[in-house]
C-alpha cells in the first residue's frame, strides 16, 4: 500500500459489521480517516470506531438509512463536518431477503433495489461535487457473484447486484476525466451475518470454505490504491463458476 491514503477521508456504508467493518479496519490501517455508516446497530459501529481510534486512527459513526435521499445528504454533511470532504466511498450496505420464489413480494423487490442499488446512486451523487472539485476520488461498489449467476438468494437480489455493476461502468466512463475511479468487487460466499443461515452452501465452493470479510477488504484496498484501474469488477469466488 502506498502512502497515498494518508490524509484521505473514507465513507463505508454498512460499515458496522461483516464486509463493511473489515473494509473500515483496512482503510484505517492504511491511514485514512473513516466514517462508519450503519442503519441500526450503532453500538457495534461505535465499538469499531473506538477500536480504530485506540490504535491511533480517526473514525466517526454516521447512522443513516442509505436508501433515503435526505438521510444520505445529511450523512454526507456530517462526514464532511467531522472528517473533511470524502475522497473514498465504499458502497457496501446491502440486504438479502431470502424467500421461496412464489412468496417473494413486490415490497421485497422494491426494498432490495432501494437498499442494494439506489443507495449507491444516492451516495455517489452526493459525493461527486467535492470529488470533482478536488480532481480525486475512489468509489468501490460491493456487487456479488449473483450479478452474473443465479446464486442462492433470489432474482430480486440478482437484479440489484447486476444493476450495481451497470452503475459502476456507467459512472466509471463518465468520471475518468475527473480523476475519479469507479470499480466493483463481487464476492460469492463470505462468512458474515448475511450468510449465517446457509452453512450447507459450503459444499458448492471448490476451495472448500467461505471467504472472509478480510479477503474482500484486500480487494477493495487494491482498487482504492490504484489510479489506472476503472470500470472493473474483481470477483472473489473461491473457484465457483456461476455460468
Ligand atoms: P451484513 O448483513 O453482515 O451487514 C450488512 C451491513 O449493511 C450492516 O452494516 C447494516 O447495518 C448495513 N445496512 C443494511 N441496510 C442498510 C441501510 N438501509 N442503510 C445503511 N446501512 C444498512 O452483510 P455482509 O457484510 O455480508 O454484506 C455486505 C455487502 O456485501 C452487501 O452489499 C452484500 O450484498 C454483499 N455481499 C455479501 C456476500 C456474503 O456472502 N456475505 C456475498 C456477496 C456480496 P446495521 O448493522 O445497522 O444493520
Amino acid at each position: 500500500m502506498t502512502d497515498a491514503l494518508k490524509r484521505r477521508t473514507a465513507l463505508v456504508t454498512g460499515g458496522s459489521r461483516g464486509i463493511g467493518a473489515a473494509v473500515c479496519r483496512a482503510l484505517a490501517e492504511a491511514g485514512a480517516a473513516v466514517a462508519i455508516n450503519c442503519r441500526e446497530r450503532i453500538g457495534q459501529a461505535e465499538q469499531l470506531a473506538g477500536e480504530i481510534c485506540q490504535q491511533g486512527g480517526r473514525a466517526i459513526v454516521v447512522a443513516a438509512d442509505v436508501s433515503q435521499r435526505e438521510a444520505v445528504v445529511d450523512m454526507i454533511e456530517r462526514v464532511t463536518a467531522g472528517l473533511g470532504p470524502i475522497d473514498i466511498l465504499v458502497n457496501n450496505a446491502g440486504i438479502a431477503i431470502t424467500r421461496g420464489l412464489d412468496d417473494l413480494t413486490e415490497e421485497d423487490f422494491d426494498r432490495t433495489i432501494l437498499v442494494n442499488l439506489k443507495s449507491a446512486f444516492l451516495c455517489t451523487q452526493a459525493v461527486l461535487p467535492s470529488m470533482r472539485a478536488r480532481k480525486w476520488g475512489r468509489i468501490v461498489n460491493i456487487s456479488s457473484g449473483a450479478a452474473r449467476g443465479a446464486g442462492s438468494i433470489g432474482p430480486h437480489y440478482n437484479a440489484s447486484k447486476a444493476g450495481m455493476e451497470g452503475l459502476t461502468r456507467g459512472y466509471a466512463a463518465r468520471l475518468v476525466k475527473d480523476g475519479i475511479t469507479v470499480n466493483a468487487v463481487a464476492p460469492s460466499l463470505i462468512e458474515t451475518d448475511m450468510m449465517s443461515g446457509q452453512p450447507g452452501l459450503v459444499s458448492r465452493i471448490p476451495l472448500g470454505r467461505f471467504g472472509t470479510a478480510e479477503e474482500v477488504a484486500k480487494a477493495v484496498m487494491l482498487l482504492v490504491d490504484n489510479a489506472y484501474m476503472t470500470g472493473q469488477t474483481i470477483a472473489l469466488s473461491g473457484g465457483m463458476a456461476f455460468n
